[in-house]
């Protein structure tokens, strides 16, 4: 059984269909709601959208 680390919060999601896959990384169902819910401009949203450049700066770099 394959075990799906979520990379935001760490919880582990056993069941694949709990989580999404992006940029060769896994986001769980709870952390990809919080991430639709959060207003725009809060310090949240910052956070998350630090958490994206990294992913997508991490994609890049394995990639090359
Ligand atoms: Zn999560």
């Amino acid at each position: 059984m394959d075990l799906f680390v979520c990379e935001i919060c760490n919880k582990e999601n056993i069941d694949k269909s709990c989580s999404i896959s992006i940029l060769d990384v896994h986001i769980c169902n709870l952390c990809l709601e919080s991430i639709v819910e959060t207003q725009i401009g809060t310090l949240k949203y910052g956070y998350y959208k630090m958490l994206i450049k990294k992913m997508w700066g991490d994609y890049i770099i394995a990639k090359c």
